[in-house]
């Protein structure tokens, strides 16, 4: 990494004055001073570059998508780039909303439950996000009165200004310091003129005055309308949006336009004009076929380029590092953007059917691996809650592969359940996710094993044969209390099981019979020790484990042929894991269970498909994994 633009030993050399004024005040509420500007550790200025990015008129047009997109463009020219994610709303985190209301619940490594954005953020960097990533109002508040309560404020006054836009700016620069970022991404939540945000926009209007010209680039993300009736573009909504911001003390250094068609010279003219941007840096950010062609199309209108000169970050590039990101990520884009070989159909049972968004990034994972597969994938959504257990052959006939995915409480589960009894009888490709895993057992247990009344208590509290169950005593072990399971952990997988095959790359290297995979994980159930053995006896195959610990992490039935499988039940796809593999698909890393769904449909709805078209090939070939 290139040195640091500011190269100095002294954190104030070479910074404004304002800057240097509020370093002294560091971290102190004082009664002689207004100022309130806590500075963590190590914090060198002139080392951070900031872009906020803002909305305007109205939300959802995808401000996640062009930050990330953004972000992208200049973490592939070489730069360390970390996103933080502004949320306006009080809860602490997402784990208590619903994601029928506000789309899926996003865990990351360390266990924090968050919004769907930083699934876009994760997926576009291919970076791993943490805690100081996420930031809600709830989040913020909470530390400001634990703060004033344990006497932190020197008994002034504590107000929205300094003390919590000072919380706001600390959280921001902390991220820069523990990251060690060329660039900060802040992005927040909601749109301009919005009540819960407007102490973000305040703190960050205060940032750029303390960080100097040159540091903190402010970008509106507005929206050009087309109303069909009148047939042309018209930027009143968006004056009137960037005025807001303007309103606020902010003035934009770039505004990106977005409409359904390209934003014409004379729009941009006039979006010039209200908000004191030169034409030039009004980008027209209009609908494409997929956010893939996103960052290109930011690249060909000079975005990136605006805002490195912006923020004089031309110095820390790396050419070479370029070359080598932009060419895997072309390779990608075109897959995206070619016309498809296969077509499967893959119907996916779930609560919310009616709202993609509340699946998210299985969509997203299935997406990558249509791509990689040359599929044009179909998804079709199943509604078990309106859905006779009984009719699941009929629900899923026409389908290549199923999926059950997570989700919470008891209805639709007997649906669910006969949905996998019918893919366990037929042959058809089943991936089960959380609950599917759970689903998958109850099937085993009831259908194969013979327990009738084999049942999770979460929707049977008093089951008779409990196969899944809550057991905080298991949880204690690993020091979780009775709570949820959540966050990144170790899976340690069979050797010679489909699991393994699947996941061969990421064994790859690591020491016979201690091979793991790392997953992440959000849930209260678990398969019951005590069943472990009866089901494994009837021939259930738990590829995948705790490492050391008896909670089962992932399931499977051998495929036809494999050693040892004679007389047990086989399928030529039938897996399941107790985590989220969703929540690790990547465009340039898709996730291996779902490449193996989308290679498996391939295979049922084209029988005669050339091998060396599908990945993973040895699905096709001999139907089953390589040994050995
Ligand atoms: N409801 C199940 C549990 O709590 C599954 C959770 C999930 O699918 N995320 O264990």
């Amino acid at each position: 990494m290139p040195p640091a633009q500011n190269p100095s030993s002294d954190p104030a050399a070479g910074v404004p004055n304002a800057t240097q004024d509020l370093l002294s005040e560091a971290g102190h509420a004082t009664q002689d001073s207004e100022f309130f500007n806590p500075i963590p550790p190590g914090y060198v200025p002139g080392r951070h570059k900031y872009v906020v990015v803002f909305g305007t008129v109205l939300s959802g047009i995808g401000k996640g998508i062009f930050s990330s997109s953004l972000a992208k463009l200049l973490k592939d020219k070489g730069l360390k780039v970390a996103p933080i994610k502004m949320e306006g709303y009080l809860n602490i985190d997402s784990g208590t909303l619903n994601p029928y209301r506000h789309g899926e619940v996003f865990v990351l490594d360390d266990g924090l439950e968050t919004d769907m954005d930083l699934g876009t953020y994760e997926r576009l960097l291919d970076q791993d996000l943490g805690r100081g990533n996420y930031v809600t109002s709830g989040q913020i508040f909470q530390k400001v009165l634990q703060k004033e309560r344990a006497g932190g404020y020197l008994g002034r006054d504590v107000q929205m200004i300094p003390h919590v836009t000072g919380e706001v700016k600390y959280m921001v620069r902390d991220l820069a310091v523990k990251r060690d970022a060329d660039v900060v991404f802040i992005e927040v939540g909601g749109t301009v003129g919005d009540y819960e945000n407007a102490f973000y926009i305040e703190a960050l209007r205060q940032l750029a005055f303390e960080e100097g010209e040159g540091n903190v680039c402010y970008v509106a993300l507005t929206y050009v309308i087309e109303p069909p009736a009148l047939g042309e573009q018209k930027t009143k909504a968006a004056q009137l949006g960037l005025k807001k911001l303007l309103e606020a003390g902010v003035q934009p250094h770039v505004i990106a336009a977005r409409a359904k068609n390209p934003v014409e010279e004379g729009a941009k003219q006039k979006i010039a004009m209200f908000s004191n941007v030169p034409t030039e840096r009004v980008f027209s950010m209009h609908d494409r076929a997929s956010i893939y062609n996103i960052p290109e199309s930011l690249r060909e209108e000079g975005m990136d380029r605006g805002v490195l000169t912006m923020l004089d970050l031309h110095g820390r590039l790396d050419a070479k590092h370029e070359d080598r990101a932009r060419a895997q990520w072309h390779g990608f884009v075109k897959k995206v953007n070619a016309k498809r070989k296969f077509r499967v159909r893959i119907g996916l049972t779930g609560k919310y059917a009616a709202l993609r968004d509340a699946y998210a990034s299985i969509d997203k994972a299935v997406e990558h691996c249509a791509a990689h597969l040359n599929t044009d994938v179909q998804f079709d959504w199943i509604d078990t809650t309106k859905m006779a257990a009984a009719h699941a052959s009929q629900a899923l006939e026409g389908f290549h592969g199923v999926i059950v995915p997570g989700g919470f409480g008891h209805r639709g589960t007997e649906s669910k359940i006969s949905c996998v009894q019918h893919c366990r009888e037929t042959g058809l490709p089943y991936l089960g996710i959380c609950l599917g895993f759970q689903m998958a057992v109850v099937d085993f247990a009831r259908h194969v094993v013979g327990l009738a009344d084999a049942a999770s208590t979460e929707f049977e509290p008093n089951a008779k044969n409990p196969v899944i169950d809550i057991l905080p005593e298991q949880k204690k072990i690993e020091g979780l209390g009775g709570n949820m399971r959540l966050g990144g952990k170790d899976v340690l997988i069979k050797p010679g099981t489909l699991a393994a095959a699947l996941y061969a790359d990421q064994l790859q290297g690591q020491k016979p019979n201690q091979q793991t995979i790392r997953q992440r994980f959000r849930h209260r159930y678990e398969v019951d020790p005590n069943a472990i053995a009866t089901l494994e006896k009837a021939g259930l195959v738990f590829s995948g484990r705790h490492p050391s610990q008896p909670i089962m992490q992932m399931l499977e039935l051998p495929q036809p042929g494999t050693p040892g499988s004679e007389g047990r039940p086989t399928h030529p796809f039938f897996i399941g894991g107790q985590f989220h593999p969703e929540l690790l698909g990547r465009p340039l890393k898709p996730e291996p269970l779902f490449m193996g769904l989308v290679a498996a449909a391939i295979k049922r709805a084209h029988p005669d498909a050339d091998p060396t078209d599908i990945s993973p090939r040895w699905l096709v070939e001999s139907g089953r994994p390589p040994t050995g």
